[in-house]
């Protein structure tokens, strides 16, 4: 289906097929300018999937003098409203479009800042994006260097040992609503489950006695904590399913809302929410 898109007063208007890439968010000083804010978000639509409905008459340009060497910075404008367009006859495959005006979820996201040394101080950038200068940018278009990895990212998945893999897997699926994101083994040794970008892996006892619980040892202790947004809806979800509840939803002293539900080895999870004015 595709995706339309506007300027701020609806003159201009156009819709895309898809957009394919890249995505970049460019700090450059005269991106900058020209949208009087922090970067220009400008993502790759191919030329033949993109139709200007409407306002080609109200579409103007402006080429900002040269810096360095042809062809000039140019930013098409609507004017009655101001807002950035897209460019009204684009050549070539592909071009670049600005992401605000979309109203629908073009689906790829940013995948790089560039101009990075050009960001402005007041900006704080928070998104796990390569930042690219414009040394690095321009060795990357002409292809001298490979693609920015993402930064490395981590993720921890606390290890249970389970009586019985394959049990454990559909109590964690189908009562603690966790996807199965993979099994080792046939039957099962090893299961890494997940929901909402959490992990743990279960690990087959293989007949051997489990360690049991970290609450064997301490009467308050959990196997594992996971901060949740909305405890009261999980707690919910978790009674609809039939899991088994060791604490409703209880307010602590240090300022969260926890619940606790056990598996079926006796691992106590604890689902905590962090509350607003604590
Ligand atoms: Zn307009
Ligand atoms: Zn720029």
């Amino acid at each position: 289906m595709a995706i339309a898109g506007s300027c701020l007063c609806g003159g201009v208007r156009f819709e895309i097929e898809r957009a394919i890439g890249p995505f970049e968010l460019c700090h450059c000083n005269r991106c900058r300018k020209s949208s009087g804010s922090a970067f220009v978000a400008g993502v790759g639509v191919r030329v033949d999937e993109y139709r200007l409905l409407t306002g080609r008459e109200l579409i103007a340009s402006y080429d900002a003098p040269i810096l360095e060497r042809p062809p000039a910075y140019r930013v098409f404008f609507c004017t009655r409203c101001g807002s950035m367009v897209p460019e009204p006859e684009p050549s070539g495959e592909w071009f670049e479009i600005p992401a605000g005006l979309l109203e629908g979820d073009p689906s790829v996201r940013p995948d790089k800042h560039i101009f990075a040394e050009l960001e402005p101080a007041w900006l704080e950038i928070a998104a796990r994006l390569p930042r690219l200068t414009k040394a690095e940018l321009i060795e990357l278009r002409l292809g001298r260097r490979p693609a920015p990895e993402p930064p490395e990212a981590w993720r921890v998945a606390p290890v249970l040992v389970v009586r019985d893999v394959g049990q454990s897997i559909a109590y964690y699926r189908d009562t603690l609503g966790f996807d199965v994101i993979g099994t080792f083994g046939e039957p099962p040794e090893v299961a890494f489950v997940g929901r909402a970008g959490i992990q743990l892996m279960l690990q087959d006892a293989e007949g051997k006695p489990t360690p049991g619980s970290n609450r064997g040892y301490k009467s308050v202790a959990w196997d594992a904590h996971v901060w949740v947004e909305d405890v009261e809806s999980l707690h919910a979800d978790f009674v609809a399913r039939g899991a088994t509840i060791v604490k409703p939803p209880t307010a602590t002293f240090y300022g969260a809302r926890e619940i606790e539900v056990a598996d079926p080895d006796g691992h106590v999870l604890c689902f905590g929410q962090q509350m607003q004015n604590s």
